[in-house]
């Protein structure tokens, strides 16, 4: 499978910083550094939520006292690129790349390494797996972007996964309407539309990402009746107070994308720095319910460590000792979750 060909600009002219530019490019060789000029174009000062969410900070390895993989994706993965945890559903992950590399990325471990896109015989394996576990009905595709393999290779791929029949829904998880949304364009349309049931879950963060671009690039898969829902990750510093929250999930609504998922940042090794406390998160959800529509508050959800799967919170639904947290399962097990935050630095 291939890549499309897109745009990245450099460290320097993203920042227009020549100071310090030596200490942010020591993160960027660990943590591989990628944007657009579409996205870098967003910044409006250095330590702006878009700033944050694609320039390299030291803080990034200042940490290390959590894990590169703490939802133990590697264990849960019965054949190379693919993650299968609940009975019924898997993810597939087909691209290591991404137009942007998110600095908060729970698959910061993984992006970016190697680079290359699922090859043929690992994908022959997966869809081998997938054909002969007949529980699997939902199929996710992730990396990585997806959309960043050229159209060939998605047709490849989505061709293969319908012929399986037991396959009944395809998902797109991608942060392309954002980070490049140029890539959605009338062909790209066309193409996902023969493969429905497909549904895309798209990732804003911020209200300045809702900007003509992205809004087109959503009004062209929705007008392909691509249902499209959104994922946000809280991030301190970011998006994480009602204000922002309300004007992102209200702006999403009108491009026709339905808030589906908030996510509590994941306990991945470097990215500290943008984890909230559990309460920032059910005060924002407390803020928003009643106050906006149902349609636009999302599920406020935590992915357990060791892959123990999402558990959404409610601000009334949970019990608490002190930083500790008691939570229910899919299984129905009670959980012990630490409310872990780095200081302020
Ligand atoms: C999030 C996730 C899914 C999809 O979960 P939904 O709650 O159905 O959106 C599937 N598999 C894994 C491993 C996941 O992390
Ligand atoms: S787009 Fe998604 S997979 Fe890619 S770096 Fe950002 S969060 Fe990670």
């Amino acid at each position: 499978m291939r890549y499309i060909n897109s745009e990245t600009i450099t460290l320097q002219k993203t920042t227009q910083i020549a100071d310090g530019l030596a200490e942010l490019a020591a993160v960027a060789s660990v943590y591989p550094f990628r944007v657009t000029p579409a996205y870098a174009a967003l910044i409006r000062q250095p330590g702006d939520a878009v700033w944050r969410q694609c320039v390299p900070d030291p803080c990034e390895l200042a940490d290390d006292g959590q894990l590169p993989d703490p939802l133990a994706e590697a264990s849960l993965s019965p054949v190379p690129g693919l993650i299968h945890r609940y009975p019924d559903r898997a993810v597939l992950l087909v691209s290591n790349r991404c137009p942007v590399y998110c600095r908060f990325c729970m698959r910061k471990r993984h992006v970016g390494e190697g680079d290359a896109p699922l090859g043929r015989d690992a994908l022959e394996r997966v869809l081998a797996y997938i054909a002969a576990t007949p529980a699997i009905r939902d199929v996710v595709l992730s990396g990585g972007d997806p959309l960043m393999l050229d159209d060939g290779s998605l047709l490849h791929v989505l061709t293969r996964l319908r012929a399986i029949s037991h396959v009944a829904v395809i998902r797109i998880g991608t942060r392309i309407p954002v980070t490049l949304p140029q890539r959605v364009t009338n062909e790209l349309c066309l193409l996902l539309k023969r493969f429905h049931p497909l549904y895309i879950n798209t990732h804003f963060n911020h209200p300045a990402e809702i900007t003509p671009g992205s809004a087109a690039a959503c009004g062209l898969l929705a007008d392909a009746g691509i249902p499209l829902g959104n994922q946000t990750v809280l991030l301190r510093g970011v998006n994480d107070d009602v204000e922002t929250m309300h004007e992102l999930m209200t702006g999403l609504l009108r491009l026709r994308v339905r808030p589906y998922y908030l996510h509590q940042m994941d306990l991945v090794r470097g990215t500290a720095h943008f984890r909230t406390p559990l309460s920032t998160g059910l005060e924002i959800i407390r803020a928003l319910r009643g106050h906006v529509s149902g349609m636009a508050v999302p599920h406020f959800v935590i992915d357990l460590p060791g892959g123990r799967g999402k558990v959404p919170i409610l601000p009334d639904a949970v019990e608490r000792e002190g930083d500790l947290y008691w939570l229910r399962n899919y299984l129905g097990e009670r959980i012990a979750y630490r409310d872990v935050t780095a200081p302020r630095g």
